[in-house]
């Protein structure tokens, strides 16, 4: 579909602080309605009108119908508004999974300012990173999270960093100013002039990374709303779906395939604080959850409170699994255990999204972990000249399409190693491609810890460290782990008396790194391996460690 109003088809594709799609492939896509040429607050307030009454999102005391979720989504964008914040202003988003998350993060779309979307557990080095690499105006929060207090690191944020001009806190705002997602007052201003176009950048994911400070994924309204989408096609989703999202919202995987989609296909979304099996199975019942995503850690946890559980489970139809490897003897087992369909998946913040469907043959669905969701997916597998290698060999994944990123924010230097000349993002993921373009997960080439499907950038840890007085030289390795798939393993050369993991773990919260990147263990060795060209052997120091070497 191309939308009517030529200024509206003129969109920003580049711009200094990303390259986006070529004019002749963005074309391609609207013609072919991969971007529908509407705004994400356009989104949804289609779905508002498409079916008012259908509850959206279930959170808490919190059950909003799509009307109502509209409405809130355009009070909270004549807040912003009134609270400063402008079209075009990069706010960075750091809330628990909430329905106030999503009233804001429209809200935000509808005012056309830009939401970094910071994860919960991210600390004082994650979001001050993100503030200054997109020079946010505003940092928004919630007042207290698992016992930390957001206001107190807001009130750091406002001294250190430049461009910040406020801080929002929804809750409890202490000195801040509160940012509430209530209806409107009688009388109370609603909505905003809206003043996004499709092809501009409506969010910042955060990535993976393997950099000392993690990269951001500039997503335009066009692309992301394709990528939920898509999703909702592939699986299908139908306006009956209730999904559960119990993963940490600010992920990719969970917006999109827990949030998007659903929203796409008229369905509800349920949010969960955590995927703790008890309170899930309670929502489960409840709410007659009949998608839920979980990564292979939690999938675990699952299936051992299942065969216990009171709780009836019998509406579930899909369980998606993906964000680290599954192991294909408890692939084997998630159906008979959760009586729901297996659905292995894989995706990245950087786009390119694949799962398995319902239909596809049995072996594929237990050894694969999908095929990509459009029609409009590239992938490449090559080997390290960038030579396409034989099917059903390992190489390096390459991929390119209608919401796969062409660059990351404001990172050209990564750029040159992230990206190909033509376009593909090479994704530092060893796959093979099997026939019917299934991807089979084989390990991976970036230096990055995969814990439990929280991506750990070796390079940013290993940043830290060093900064240690009595360490000498460090790097950061994966171990096995039967639940988590890895652990963290920091092995340190010291210079005097060597630092306790506890020791090094207290430094790294001092220093403000968030707690998922802490290391699990800490070795203390005489000298680091180091390969032929004297880099460090990472594989062998896996290996000395207690990993093998790579993820196979
Ligand atoms: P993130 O951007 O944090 O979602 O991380 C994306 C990365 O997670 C991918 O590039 C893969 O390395 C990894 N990943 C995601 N899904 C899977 C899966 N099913 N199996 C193995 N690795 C996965």
């Amino acid at each position: 579909m191309i939308p009517d109003d030529p200024a509206r088809a003129a969109v920003v594709r580049s711009t200094p602080d990303f390259v986006g799609w070529p004019d002749d492939v963005a074309r391609h896509y609207r013609e072919v309605g991969w971007w529908a040429g509407r705004t994400l607050g356009e989104e949804l307030r289609g779905w508002a009108t498409r079916a008012p009454d259908h509850t959206a999102v279930v959170s808490g005391d919190d059950r909003w119908t799509y009307r109502e979720l509209d409405l809130r989504a355009d009070v909270v964008a004549a807040r912003l508004e009134e609270a400063g914040i402008r079209h075009g202003d990069a706010v960075v988003l750091q809330l628990p999974n909430s329905a106030a998350f999503v009233a804001i993060l429209f809200g935000l779309f509808r005012l056309g300012a830009r939401p970094v979307i910071a994860l919960a557990a991210h600390r004082r080095s994650e979001v001050e990173h993100f503030c200054r690499t997109t020079d946010a105006t505003a940092y928004l929060c919630a007042d207290v999270v698992d016992g930390f207090d957001h206001r107190g690191l807001a009130d750091e944020m406002l001294e250190t960093v430049p461009s910040l001009r406020t801080a929002l806190v929804v809750g409890d705002p202490g000195h801040h100013r509160r940012l509430s997602t209530a209806p409107p007052a009688p009388g109370e201003r609603i909505g905003v002039v809206e003043r996004a176009r499709p092809g501009d950048l409506a969010l910042l994911l955060l990535s993976g990374g393997t950099t000392g400070q993690p990269k951001l994924g500039p997503r335009t309204h066009d692309d992301w709303s394709y990528s939920g989408r898509a999703m909702a096609e592939a699986i299908p989703y139908e306006s009956t779906t209730v999904t559960l999202v119990s993963l940490a919202i600010g992920h990719n995987w969970p917006l999109t395939h827990g949030m998007l989609a659903t929203f796409h296909a008229g369905g509800t979304l349920v949010l969960a604080e955590t995927p703790d099996p008890v309170d899930c199975f309670e929502l489960v019942e409840r709410e007659r959850v009949t998608d839920t995503g979980l990564v292979p850690g939690t999938a675990l946890l699952w299936m051992d409170e299942a065969p216990w559980t009171r709780a009836d489970l019998s509406s579930l139809r899909r369980v998606a699994i993906g964000g680290s490897k599954l192991d294909p003897e408890l692939a084997r087992q998630v159906e008979p255990v959760l009586g729901a369909r297996l659905q292995q998946m894989f995706g990245m913040a950087e786009g390119l999204i694949g799962f398995v469907r319902d239909d596809d043959p049995e072996e594929m669905r237990i050894r694969s972990q999908g095929r990509p969701v459009s029609p409009g997916d590239e992938i490449r597998v090559v080997d390290a000249d960038d030579h396409d290698v034989p099917e059903a060999e390992v190489g390096e994944m390459l991929a390119r399409g209608p919401y796969t990123i062409r660059s990351y924010y404001r990172a050209p230097e990564h750029d040159r190693r992230s990206f190909t000349r033509d376009g593909y993002y090479r994704t530092g993921d060893l796959v093979r491609l099997l026939p019917g373009g299934f991807v089979e997960f084989a390990g991976r080439v970036k230096d990055q810890i995969n814990r439990g499907g929280e991506k750990i950038s070796a390079q940013e840890v290993e940043s830290h460290v060093m900064a240690h007085p009595r360490i000498r030289q460090a790097a950061v390795v994966g171990v096995p782990d039967t639940v988590l798939g890895e652990r963290c393993c920091v092995c340190v050369v010291p210079s005097g008396r060597a630092p306790g993991v506890n020791e090094l773990r207290a430094f790294l919260t001092e220093r403000g790194l968030a707690a998922y990147k802490m290391p699990d263990a800490c070795e203390i060795l005489d000298s680091l391996p180091v390969t032929a060209l004297g880099k460090i052997d990472k594989a062998a120091l896996s290996v000395a460690v207690g990993g093998r070497g790579d993820d196979e």
